[in-house]
């Protein structure tokens, strides 16, 4: 649909769950709705009440009933053959980013038929956008699901297990941390002095209005003039202020990255399927792909409630932890 050119009524590219809610509208094959979403003005489409009442309707259907009818027949036995949820079975699912357009990749399956007749099932990661668009917004870039996550696991390890990888890694965040405050933080200074310089002009403005150097219309004009100029350095200043508050978590102990990838190793490690996944999307911010279809980074992410989350999981108490804090590592 979308390859031909069709778009929603927005001008969109159709979506599958669109696709679906047309499909399931029995208002297509002539029918009246009431009463099937109660409460619409507060849920919505989430609370449905399948006893609705449903009657003919005076406009001209473009289905017949017995196509809507064989429609749902066949939504139904599809729906029975391809699970749509593979919960803890893609644990990367939505991490790992589509190289061509940036979306989260997918769970995708294909089941290949060797020539003695058994069938392997062959797992992938491939563009979310894709999946649901279709070939007008973007193409599958599949990516092997065995192979992602053994690069995943196995990555993660390697830099736990390689002191000068990590100590690297820490020392890098901490110095780019560094190099986004102090340029503010002279900026903030210069801004602090011009400010006093302004003032102190003002200050001499009134003693040569005092001592009949300077006309009453001569002193408000330059108290106007500089007034306006000291309220643009302030509002500059509160600009400052907060980026630096933005960007001022506290270094993080090189300790403390260790131990927290120590954590999440062991839990990605031992826990089942659902943990597992639970605590690598809380921790991994995304996973890019090169050109070559292979894992090129993984961003990680973590705070000061994601570290005591982890430790109420593994049973250790925090430790050195700063009080606040946002920490980015890419392995
Ligand atoms: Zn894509």
């Amino acid at each position: 649909m979308n390859q031909d050119g069709y778009r929603t009524i927005r001008g969109n590219l159709f979506g599958i769950a669109g696709i679906k809610e047309i499909i399931a509208n029995k208002f297509y094959c002539g029918y009246v709705s009431w009463g099937q979403h109660p409460n619409w003005n507060t849920t919505r489409r989430k609370n449905k009440d399948p006893n609705h009442l449903s009657v003919k309707g005076l406009h001209e259907p473009i289905i017949s009933e017995d196509d809507w009818n064989l429609a749902q027949k066949i939504r139904a036995t599809r729906s029975d053959k391809y699970p749509r949820s593979y919960s803890g079975e893609f644990p990367l699912t939505g991490l790992i980013r589509c190289p061509q357009c940036g979306y989260g990749m997918v769970a995708a399956r294909t089941t290949n038929t060797a020539k003695d007749g058994t069938k392997k099932c062959i797992r992938y990661y491939s563009c979310g956008q894709f999946r649901n668009k279709g070939s007008a917004a973007c193409r599958a870039n599949s990516v092997r699901a065995d192979e992602a996550e053994k690069y995943v696991f196995d990555r993660i390890k390697s830099v736990l297990n390689n002191e000068n990888i990590l100590k690297k890694l820490v020392a890098t965040l901490n110095d780019k941390r560094t190099s986004v405050i102090s340029p503010l933080e002279e900026e903030l200074k210069a801004l602090n002095e011009q400010i006093s310089k302004c003032l102190k002009r003002k200050e001499r403005y009134f003693d040569l209005f005092a001592d009949g150097s300077f006309s009453k219309d001569e002193l408000t004009e330059k108290i106007v003039d500089i007034d306006a100029t000291v309220e643009n350095l302030k509002k500059r200043e509160t600009e400052i202020r907060k980026e630096i508050k933005d960007n001022s978590t506290e270094a993080v102990p090189y300790k403390v990255v260790k131990e927290v990838m120590e954590d999440f190793n062991t839990l990605i490690m031992n826990t089942d399927k659902q943990n597992r996944k639970f605590f690598l999307q809380l921790i991994i911010d995304k996973i890019t792909v090169g050109d070559n279809h292979k894992i090129d980074t993984i961003d990680i992410q973590f705070d000061e409630s994601i570290v005591n989350l982890m430790k109420t999981y593994t049973g250790g108490k925090p430790d050195g932890l700063p009080p606040s804090f946002i920490f980015k590592l890419v392995i």
